[in-house]
């Protein structure tokens, strides 16, 4: 048995409106993926209290092109 994202592993896809605007945001990727490549570009918002995220979940940015608003999901992970 194996704890895998169901997003990063392409199984399903999670739609998410803007909480601002109403927007369809889009999923902009797992945050280590960010924390790895892009943390220097990242606001302490987004960054911060990585550490603090359950093994068993995968946070995702989802962003919204219209606003730019973005924001963390966290979701929990499956077994397979
Ligand atoms: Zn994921
Ligand atoms: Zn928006």
């Amino acid at each position: 048995m194996e704890l895998i994202c169901p997003i990063c592993n392409a199984m399903v896809a999670y739609l998410f409106k803007c909480p601002t605007c109403g927007n369809q945001m889009e999923n902009a990727g797992a945050i280590q993926d960010f924390f790895d490549d892009y943390s220097t570009y990242l606001p302490m918002s987004i960054t911060q209290r990585i550490d603090d995220a359950a093994y068993d979940q995968c946070v995702h940015v989802f962003h919204c092109n219209q606003c730019n608003h973005d924001k963390r999901i966290s979701i929990d992970k499956v077994t397979i």
